[in-house]
């Protein structure tokens, strides 16, 4: 594609908003309506936000899904979230996913005629390009950003899987972790188990 041929394609593709996607409703099939941190109702507000959501696989159960965490941020929360980490993690984890994330083949999406589907995006790992089909994928997460009742491709919604997601956990110091863990503990209102999951996962939304 020539240069004036993607910026057209960026332009279109910016103007793309999809309904939200059951995989970025909550367990009962709804939308999240709270962040998770301030409790602004995410929908009304207007303001854009984010959900993760973290799912386990039980190959030898046929592949049963079981939600282990999941939680929707508001903006204002997320960069008070990313505020907490210092410097130097921040910069790795921004490196990290700039050189190591297949963002450029999600990019090639955008020469398709037609809108590209969410799926698309969320369908393999950013990271290991392992499909989310993929028997060898116990646990995954998915992310994605929103405003109101719409999911917004100007940001890539992504899908990862636990390698790839172990990797980041390898490149946090110690103090980075505990410095997020307070943050979760402080600011997440997420039953127990679920912070305790989302800890041991290491897991930074840059
Ligand atoms: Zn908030």
């Amino acid at each position: 594609m020539s240069k004036d041929d993607i910026f057209e394609a960026l332009e279109d593709y910016f103007k793309y908003e999809s309904d939200i996607p059951d995989i970025f409703k909550t367990e009962q099939g709804t939308y999240f309506k709270t962040c998770i941190s301030c409790d602004v109702n995410v929908v009304e507000s207007g303001e854009p936000y984010m959900i993760e959501k973290a799912v386990k696989r039980y190959s030898n159960m046929d592949g049963v899904e079981v939600v282990i965490f999941e939680y929707a941020i508001c903006s204002k929360c997320a960069e008070k979230m990313r505020k907490s980490l210092s410097r130097e993690s921040l910069q790795r984890l921004e490196k990290h996913f700039m050189e190591k994330a297949n963002w450029d083949g999600k990019m090639n999406l955008l020469s398709k005629e037609k809108p590209p589907k969410v799926a698309d995006f969320i369908g393999d790992c950013i990271f290991t390009g392992k499909s989310i089909n993929d028997k060898e994928i116990d646990e995954y997460q998915v992310v994605g950003y929103f405003q109101g009742d719409k999911l917004r491709l100007d940001r890539m919604p992504f899908m990862m899987c636990s390698a790839a997601a172990e990797e980041i956990g390898d490149l946090l110091s110690a103090k980075t972790k505990d410095e997020l863990d307070g943050f979760i503990d402080d600011n997440f209102g997420l039953p127990p188990e679920w912070k305790m999951a989302l800890k041991e996962r290491d897991f930074v939304l840059v």
